[in-house]
């Protein structure tokens, strides 16, 4: 079988996707042992699950995404530091052999270990939280006081319900938009953000997609059993999030499977995942200091 062995575009978690590119991952994840589905050549969880899986095997970090000619697609075709397979597949069942060179030692970290799809393939079935150097690589989450003095108090006093943002600095960057599959309320542009995020999941993830729905972004409370800390959702810079309606349970320490491949996504646009909070909160994701300090940036 003739198959190209050089990718046009990125393929997994918010790559490019093109379909030719999509089929040949599959065709070699399949002949990894991996399950990626029907070689059909969407990019959709079963696929991504694959990808996070394969990489387990010699990544610390899976990312889901395969770039061009990088270290994932190297070892799928096992190009990496001269396995040996060359420029073709070779009859069907070979593709098992040595994975090329395991010189990194990273392969068998208890680290490595991602969930794989929950064995019913529903989004909303809670997962293990994944390992934590896995997700919200790079981002620091922001203080209570670090908001303040960046953005200023959104009102002066707080309980533990919603009540009317009253700082007119603040409210007047706030606005109600179409996201996706649902609208959110908060600030420009931090919902702009969440537009860019959801574009990248509904390429990535187009089943996946359109079942998210939110449970509110701007809220101005106390964050939840807390007498003193305020909420990040009081800024407009947080948002909690479902998948076909369902939120994830509060505290629990697992995830809905659908949150745990979107939470890339959101990783890489700066949204700090609440799975890492002492108290996991996995439907939650807010600006990271690194975000907060772009949102800073574009207020008027
Ligand atoms: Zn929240």
């Amino acid at each position: 079988m003739a198959m190209m062995m050089k990718l046009n575009g990125s393929v997994g978690i918010g790559g490019n996707n093109i379909r030719p590119d999509v089929v040949a991952v599959q065709t070699l994840l399949a002949q990894r042992g991996q399950r990626p589905g029907a070689a059909d050549g969407i990019c959709g969880p079963k696929t991504i699950g694959a990808i996070r899986a394969f990489q387990a095997t010699f990544l610390r970090m899976p990312d889901g995404l395969i770039s061009v000619n990088g270290p994932t697609w190297q070892r799928l075709t096992g190009s990496g530091g001269g396995a040996g397979v060359g420029g073709a597949l070779g009859p069907a069942g070979s593709g098992l052999g040595p994975l090329g060179p395991v010189g990194s030692g990273l392969g068998k970290l208890p680290g490595a270990q991602v969930p794989l799809p929950p064995k019913d393939g529903n989004m909303t079935t809670p997962v293990a939280r994944p390992p934590a150097n896995t997700f919200n690589v790079g981002l620091k989450a922001v203080s209570n006081q670090m908001m303040k003095s960046m953005f200023g108090m959104p009102r002066d006093s707080f309980t533990q319900d919603c009540q009317p943002m009253n700082n007119a600095a603040l409210k007047r960057n706030v606005v109600t938009d179409n996201v996706g599959s649902f609208k959110a309320t908060g600030l420009r542009p931090a919902v702009a953000s969440l537009k860019q995020v959801y574009g990248e999941i509904a390429g990535a993830l187009p089943q996946l997609a359109p079942r998210i729905g939110t449970a509110g972004m701007l809220c101005c409370r106390l964050q939840r059993r807390s007498k003193t800390a305020v909420s990040n959702h009081s800024w407009g810079t947080a948002i909690d999030l479902t998948i076909n309606g369902v939120l994830d349970k509060y505290g629990d320490g697992k995830v809905q499977y659908g949150l745990t491949l979107i939470a890339p996504i959101f990783n890489r646009h700066g949204w700090y995942w609440g799975a890492a909070f002492g108290t996991e909160d996995g439907m939650h994701f807010e600006a990271s200091v690194e975000l907060a300090n772009k949102i800073k940036a574009q207020l008027s």
